[in-house]
């Protein structure tokens, strides 16, 4: 048995206000005055003085809104890069993140494909980065998904949605002030939140179980069942708590992996753009009798947060378009076994894959 020599954030730091200190973490990283800080900011702070005027710009940084309205294109990150080569003096300084999982994952793979020859694309799947990527940094400003502390950046690409998973992956700095969240929508934090909640369920019932990501997993349903479900904690101890319960689950995925809504909501994300937090719970409310104690928690999180999800989104789809989310979701191997065994396909045949998209 060979084990996996994973990295970790090397360094965060927690606490309200936390972002007021951006500046002293960067400056020391700042390589020369031509090689400036790029800030990708979700473009739901564009004119939010409160956020933009702490964000420390000298010489030639700059920030650039993005809209999470899509989650990220390979051909996103490939026209970012070459705007930042084409606009920057030198190979910037380092990138810095501020947003949801979507501005994560853009910060993160921008930052590996400025050192890495060639399209975004070609390095979707595991450990095919080459080169260390510049110095990156994530600001959460919406916790859940994980994705400040994990070893991937998801994109969809002309082919297929999936992950740069590399040991370049990775923020080199996370900085994790929970009242950036504070105006997050209700619809949106339940959603987002409850990614984080499947992410413990399906590494904590998955075959992949290991004392690693188990103590992270639990710690982290422990923390989603005070949030969503007990309601005795006040706004800001909530936000800190859903911060921390996004980080000890993505942890716990590190050295496990997701599971079935997530294998199948790949799929509703590819073919009909449905984003990560909400395919999940469509996804996840049909899954009783394969995460039966999980699923029944989570209809229990929806009713009392008045959730309701969109139906019939499968209704009008043809033949053709239930072969493609059969193809993307199969093509998600390690996640059926996971969740499964090494028989899943036995278990999940085509055909009772496409009655459960069909109940959607
Ligand atoms: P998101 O980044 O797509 O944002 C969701 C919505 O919330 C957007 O409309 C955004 O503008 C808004 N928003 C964010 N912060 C806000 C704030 N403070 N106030 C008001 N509105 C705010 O949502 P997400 O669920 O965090 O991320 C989903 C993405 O994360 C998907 O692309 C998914 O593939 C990816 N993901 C990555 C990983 C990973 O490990 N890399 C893991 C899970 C999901
Ligand atoms: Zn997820």
């Amino acid at each position: 048995m060979s084990y996996k020599n994973f990295p970790m954030v090397p360094r965060v730091i927690f606490g309200r206000g936390s972002f007021n200190q951006l500046n002293d973490i960067l400056e020391p990283k700042r390589l020369n005055s031509k090689a400036p800080f790029i800030f990708l900011v979700d473009d739901v702070f564009k004119g939010n003085a409160w956020l933009t005027s702490r964000v420390p710009l000298s010489y030639d940084d700059r920030i650039i809104f993005i809209s999470a309205n899509e989650e990220p294109k390979t051909s996103q990150v490939d026209a970012l890069v070459e705007d930042i080569i084409l606009t920057t003096k030198e190979r910037p300084s380092g990138i810095i993140g501020i947003g949801g999982g979507t501005l994560l994952d853009l910060a993160k793979a921008v930052a590996i494909m400025l050192t890495n020859e060639g399209e975004a694309k070609d390095y979707q799947g595991w450990d095919l980065v080459k080169n260390e990527a510049i110095y990156h940094v994530g600001i959460p400003t919406i916790s859940g998904t994980g994705a400040e502390v994990s070893r991937t950046t998801v994109l969809t690409g002309p082919e297929k949605k999936l992950g740069i998973n590399s040991d370049y992956t990775p923020f080199d700095q996370v900085v994790l002030d929970s009242e950036l969240t504070k105006d997050v929508p209700k619809a949106q934090w339940f959603y987002t939140g409850m990614d984080c909640f499947i992410h413990c369920v399906e590494s904590l019932e998955g075959s992949y179980l290991n004392a690693f990501s188990q103590s992270y997993g639990e710690k982290a349903y422990d923390l989603c069942k005070e949030i969503f479900l007990n309601g005795t904690l006040d706004e800001t101890e909530a936000q800190e708590k859903l911060m921390m319960a996004s980080w000890h689950g993505g942890m716990s995925i590190a050295y496990s992996q997701v599971g079935i809504a997530h294998a199948m909501s790949y799929g509703l994300a590819y073919l009909l753009g449905t984003k990560h937090g909400i395919g999940n719970c469509i996804v996840f409310d049909h899954l009783e009798e394969f995460y039966p104690e999980g699923v029944k928690l989570f209809k229990e999180m929806k009713e009392k947060h008045n959730i309701s999800l969109p139906q019939g989104l499968c209704a009008n789809l043809t033949d053709a378009d239930f072969n493609i989310l059969v193809n993307i979701a199969y093509g998600l191997e390690p996640l059926w076994e996971n969740a499964l065994g090494k028989n899943w396909k036995t278990i999940m045949t085509p055909g009772k894959l496409i009655s459960l998209y069909k109940k959607m």
